[in-house]
């Protein structure tokens, strides 16, 4: 099925298409993903992180292995167990809900009823089809429904949404719906711009292009407040 990437997303949203009219390959090339939930086992946290690192460990050492690599050169030795640490302690670390940021929120004492925008939070993910860097900035804004939160605590819920194999699209709308739960308003938006390894450094080689994706709830439909969101960004 040849669709320009950019359209197929939208058309599975607005369900002209579905997903399972692609098979897994094309899926995967073409970025598509099946569900705004991370698809998870059930048995997700049936082993420790210690028995994951060393699973890891093992089956990184296969890869390296069979790519021809020498594991006893004093350089190599120690990667699976490094690789297997990372996975687990820093870059996945999302996958686990016990390492989800604790959101204190407070009275919005101020009565500031403006949008408030905290905006190029930089972020790392890796894009789940091929486990290589996304690496962008991430743009959030909402109005207080009488609640405001740490400014430290937006970077956060990025960080902890990025800290997964991901999708784009997804990522923006997690973060979104987790702004709108913990802050219980409508009215958020988040707008991300960035750049994919996978698209760059291997496939089509394209090392200018970005990708840019927006969640908006609420007033932020609004065209009005749309633009004044985007100007602030200078989009
Ligand atoms: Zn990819």
């Amino acid at each position: 099925m040849k669709i320009e990437q950019s359209c197929v997303n939208e058309m599975i949203s607005s369900g002209s298409i579905r997903i399972t009219e692609f098979d897994h390959d094309e899926i995967g090339d073409n970025h598509l993903f099946t569900s705004i939930e991370t698809p998870m086992r059930k048995d997700a946290f049936a082993l420790s992180d210690h028995e994951k690192k060393q699973r890891i460990a093992h089956y990184f050492s296969e890869i390296m292995h069979t790519l021809g690599l020498d594991l006893s050169d004093d350089s190599l030795r120690g990667t699976p167990e490094r690789v297997a640490k990372m996975y687990i302690d820093e870059i996945f670390s999302g996958l686990d809900p016990k390492n989800k940021p604790k959101v204190a929120l407070f009275d919005n004492k101020y009565k500031y009823k403006q949008m408030l925008v905290e905006k190029d939070i930089t972020f790392y993910s890796n894009c789940e089809h091929h486990f290589v860097p996304i690496i962008g900035k991430a743009h959030l804004a909402y109005f207080s429904k009488g609640k405001v939160i740490g400014l430290s605590k937006l970077n956060r819920l990025v960080q902890y949404y990025a800290q997964r194999p991901q999708v784009q699209e997804r990522l923006t709308v997690q973060i979104g719906e987790e702004l709108k739960s913990c802050l219980g308003t409508e009215d958020v938006a988040v707008v991300i711009d960035a750049k994919h390894l996978c698209v760059s450094a291997r496939g089509i080689k394209d090392n200018d292009s970005a990708t840019v994706t927006s969640y908006y709830g609420g007033r932020f439909l609004n065209e009005s407040t749309k633009r004044e969101f985007l100007d602030y960004l200078k989009f």
